[in-house]
């Protein structure tokens, strides 16, 4: 159990966001990539209907995407060899109470993350990133995950403000905590 699974929901852009709409993550994408430099194991999914039609995220979702029935494939076929799913995201700077942080972490109620959150959170925090937690709602990607097929499931929310440095050294925290904990 050493693969990582990143899926990026919101990747598809229909229109440009701006301050008052938010229709796609636009750091999303990039994170992914860092991550997936940085981890030794990982299968990339990203999403391929905008929030408008469809949020990748929601039960409505996972029969009417592309994205939604293969990453279900997946993780029916795989799941004995993933050892955690991260669901990636990103926020405007402005959104509200998240601004002063360059990470959210953003964990469900039904215990999707019983030890994933604490291991990154804590690797994010010893390395100087600053991360808030927050409570999840209803992320049925991480419900599948969990829930289905035993795989624990986090969300991550990069702040649209970081630069490409910073995104780096966040993606080698997450690899480091995850690796090698104790380091
Ligand atoms: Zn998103």
């Amino acid at each position: 159990m050493t693969e990582i699974v990143l899926t990026v929901p919101h990747a598809a852009c229909q229109s440009t966001p701006n301050r008052f709409d938010h229709p796609c993550d636009l750091t999303a994408v990039r994170a992914a990539q860092a991550l997936a430099r940085a981890l030794p194991e990982t299968k990339v999914f990203t999403g391929d209907l905008p929030r408008t039609v469809c949020d990748l995220n929601r039960v409505e979702c996972r029969t009417e995407s592309l994205f939604r029935r293969i990453l279900t494939a997946y993780l029916a076929g795989n799941h004995d060899r993933i050892l955690a799913l991260l669901d990636i995201h990103s926020y405007p700077p402005w959104t509200r109470d998240w601004t002063n942080y360059e990470i959210i972490l953003l964990v469900e109620s039904a215990g999707h993350s019983p030890w994933i959150y604490r291991v990154i959170r804590d690797g994010l925090r010893a390395r100087g990133i600053s991360v808030g937690v927050l409570q999840g709602v209803s992320n049925d990607i991480q419900h599948e995950a969990w829930l289905k097929h035993g795989v624990p499931a986090l969300l991550i929310e990069f702040n649209e403000s970081l630069s490409q440095e910073r995104i780096e050294a966040v993606a080698q925290a997450v690899a480091m905590s995850l690796y090698k904990p104790s380091v």
